[in-house]
């Protein structure tokens, strides 16, 4: 793997460098999934991009191939094996090691408390936030070798809880579990696994979550791409398990 050397204060430390590394990010066609591709695709990573919305996500293959680096953008459903299969299908037949999969696909729903919830909405989140990452996990696991980084995009509600929010903190609670047991069962493997778990932050979720949330102090999408671009550039013998990331304004 090519390395550049970084002197800080007399040390030189070997970082790994990130181009023609070969990166998947779920739902990456708009919001933080869009910027952590974006910054990904500045370091020279190439990309495998997914998500739903077929036109959007031609609109962000077209943005990123013009920074130079090689996209596959497929439309998948993180819920579906069946969609799962048919992306891995394609992502073997590229015959290169997955370097790095950020699994960041997810959903937000309206505030209602657990008694007033509907049924249908507690499936729907529990399934795209929670079994999605189990699905897209395993199927990557397949195509990935010693040196890979796992990025689980969670949310502090993985930690915090918000009234009103019961599926989407149980989703995410239950999402950090399965990191932390996936880190320790990838640890001897040489695969690391980074606990994502930023606050507020300024994309389309909210309008399904809080529509009147005070954008303004929220973080970038960009901000938080840029604190996993840098935990990814750590030498392979560090880990930074865990990014809390937080608006400075504090919690919504
Ligand atoms: P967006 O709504 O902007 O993006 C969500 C992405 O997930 C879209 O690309 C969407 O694409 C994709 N997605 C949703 N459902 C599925 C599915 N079933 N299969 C495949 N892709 C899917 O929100 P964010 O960028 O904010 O959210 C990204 C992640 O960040 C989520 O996991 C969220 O919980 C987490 N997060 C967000 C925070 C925030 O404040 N914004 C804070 C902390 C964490 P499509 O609809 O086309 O499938």
């Amino acid at each position: 793997m090519p390395r550049r050397k970084l002197r800080i204060r007399g040390t030189t430390l070997r970082e790994p460098s990130l181009s023609r590394r070969l990166a998947l990010i779920t739902g990456a066609n708009r919001g933080i999934g869009l910027a952590i591709a974006r910054a990904l695709a500045r370091e020279g990573c190439n990309l495998i991009i997914t998500g739903r919305d077929e036109r959007a996500l031609a609109k962000a293959r077209i943005e990123l191939e013009k920074l130079g680096i090689s996209v596959l953008a497929q439309s998948c459903d993180v819920r579906s094996p069946d969609s799962v299969d048919y992306l891995f299908a394609l992502v073997r037949g590229l015959h290169k090691p997955l370097d790095i999969l950020i699994n960041n696909a997810g959903i937000g729903h309206p505030n209602r408390t657990v008694s007033e919830l509907p049924y249908p909405t507690w499936i729907e989140v529990i399934d795209t936030n929670l079994n999605g990452l189990f699905l897209m996990t395993q199927a990557a696991l397949a195509v990935m070798k010693h040196g890979s980084t796992i990025v689980n995009n969670l949310s502090i509600a993985a930690e915090r809880v918000f009234p009103g929010s019961a599926p989407y903190n149980a989703s995410k609670h239950g999402a950090l579990g399965f990191t932390n047991t996936l880190r320790e069962e990838l640890r001897p493997k040489g695969i690391r696994v980074i606990a994502l778990m930023p606050g507020a932050t300024d994309t389309e979720i909210w309008h399904t979550l809080w529509p009147k949330a005070p954008r303004r102090k929220m973080m970038s999408a960009e901000t938080v791409a840029r604190t996993v671009v840098d935990a990814l550039r750590l030498p392979e013998s560090a880990t930074i398990e865990k990014i809390v990331v937080m608006p400075s304004s504090g919690t919504l």
